[in-house]
């Protein structure tokens, strides 16, 4: 081919209606590594192509040529001597010259094509590998979110516990005297703040060593903890009941004042005196003070257990408020 086709950008070469070569340029030559167009003139074109190559040019380049007199940008693949594939993206005319049918065929070599598409394949499966990891990862963390939700809600659960175990008479289930003596001083802050009373009682068992000594020691618990129920249940809200120590229990009652406190007390008084309790009769002395502006934790006890010695001395199964016994003489 003696004309710039020939080292156009890109292959040209017509064959025959039965597939015979009749022209090439160069460039085509080139593309398949012959020197000299009557290496391939005058040949069959399928003698540049695979077994599989020449079945897809047969179904489906001759029949769509034939149709619709076109075939554009079909994939292809010829082969050089040395059976190297040589892609590339062909498109091709059907025209008639001097009644006989010439099919012109043009050839864009699609290596660097196939590379990028092959790098974007490539680029695409890793990202899809990233992306299953990823998924793979967040699933493990939603996990681990879950169990430390889990062991969180545990671990609060056991310091509740643990918080209630600090704070419990074992034997009775009322708070112990570690927890009564901070809620005195949270109770006595809170009464001074809004300028409402508090009233304090302290009750001790009578007698309650004979008890022990004539039926033993169990039966003196049982009385301990029936007492104990009894004594919630007199009590009410706000009321806060606490087991002291031994067969001495507390119980603080925010916003009685003296008369109301004194009263409380002889209910809670007349209600052990009336009840079976580990199946004995007891009765209790009860020592009660009321919060003046000057008053403290320690005074209240103080006083509250001063009232307590005052009923045990008047003789015992008995109310006494702090404030009905007489003056104290300060010391000098
Ligand atoms: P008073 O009327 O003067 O209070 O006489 P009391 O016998 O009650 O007083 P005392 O202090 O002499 O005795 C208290 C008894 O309470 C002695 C002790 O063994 C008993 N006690 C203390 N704690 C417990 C306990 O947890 N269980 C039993 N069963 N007895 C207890
Ligand atoms: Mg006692
Ligand atoms: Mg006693």
């Amino acid at each position: 081919m003696d004309n710039p086709l020939d080292r156009a950008p890109g292959g040209y070469f017509s064959i025959s209606e039965s597939g015979f070569v009749q022209s090439v340029n160069r460039t085509f030559l080139d593309m398949l590594g012959l020197q000299h167009a009557e290496e391939l003139i005058g040949r069959h074109l399928e003698s540049v192509m695979s077994v599989t190559n020449k079945m897809f040019f047969h179904t489906y380049f001759y029949p769509h040529i034939q149709l619709y007199g076109r075939v554009d940008e079909m994939y292809f693949s010829f082969r050089t001597a040395d059976k190297q594939s040589v892609p590339v993206l062909l498109n091709g005319m059907r025209r008639e010259q001097g009644g006989e049918i010439v099919i012109d065929c043009v050839a864009l070599l699609m290596r660097k094509r196939l590379e990028y598409e092959k790098d974007t394949l490539r680029s695409k499966l890793a990202l899809e590998e990233l992306y299953k990891e990823t998924q793979e990862l967040n699933g493990r963390l939603e996990l681990l979110h879950v169990e430390y939700e889990q062991k969180q809600q545990e671990l609060m659960e056991m310091n509740r516990q643990l918080e209630t175990l600090a704070s419990t008479d074992p034997l009775t289930g009322l708070y112990n005297r570690r927890f009564f003596q901070e809620r005195l001083r949270k109770e006595l802050i809170s009464c001074s703040d809004n300028g409402s009373p508090l009233s304090l009682l302290i009750l001790d068992i009578d007698h309650f060593k004979k008890i022990n000594d004539t039926y033993g020691h169990p039966i003196g618990d049982f009385v301990l903890t029936d007492l104990a129920r009894l004594l919630r249940e007199e009590t009410g809200i706000p009321g806060i009941c606490a087991r002291f120590g031994g067969e001495e229990f507390v119980v603080l009652l925010p916003g009685l004042d003296r008369s109301a406190a004194a009263a409380a007390a002889e209910r809670i008084r007349g209600a052990i005196e009336a009840s079976t309790l580990g199946s004995q009769r007891v009765t209790v002395s009860i020592g009660v003070e009321t919060s003046a502006d000057d008053s403290t934790e320690e005074s209240l006890l103080h006083r509250a257990d001063l009232a307590l010695y005052a009923s045990k001395t008047g003789g015992r199964n008995r109310v006494t408020h702090a404030q009905d016994l007489p003056e104290q003489e300060p010391h000098i």
